[in-house]
């Protein structure tokens, strides 16, 4: 499992997953020594707080995967920094997102030939938990319509 997890990205450390109901909950952690604060590029290696974070991504042999990240909050030593503390980010997920990019790309895939409600339906069977507004949204991101 440590495997998919590098592949989504090497940073992250697999510690645990459990299936419920054809889902797979997948439990990681950030094994980056040091974190960049991102309002001024400081390393900071000095954490705040540790918080859950939960979100989608592709699925894994017909299970919906959902990701528990034990999200970083980090202190930041530069004094002339604007922040005090930051959340450690990653590349595959815009902030605040709760799917990866990848499952983003995927969605857009399956749902720009059809209805956002075929789109939804299709997707919720095997893929991600979806609703029609959601895809409308990540169409719209994406400037192709809806
Ligand atoms: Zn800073």
């Amino acid at each position: 499992m440590d495997e998919f997890i590098k592949q989504l990205d090497h940073n992250l450390d697999y510690i645990s997953h459990e299936i419920i109901d054809g889902k797979c909950y997948i439990t990681v952690a950030s094994n980056r020594k040091e974190v960049i604060c991102p309002f001024c590029g400081f390393p900071s290696s000095k954490t705040h707080s540790v918080y859950r974070k939960t979100f989608q991504d592709l699925p894994i042999l017909g299970n919906k995967v959902f990701i528990i990240l034990h999200n970083r909050k980090m202190f930041c030593n530069n004094p002339d920094c604007s922040h005090t503390t930051f959340a450690e980010r990653f590349d595959f997920i815009s902030y605040k997102a709760k799917k990866t990019r990848r499952l983003e790309d995927e969605i857009v895939r399956m749902s720009i030939n059809c209805s956002s409600v075929a789109a939804s339906k299709a997707l919720k069977e095997n893929v991600v938990d979806i609703g029609k507004s959601t895809v409308c949204n990540l169409l719209k991101k994406r400037n192709t319509g809806c």
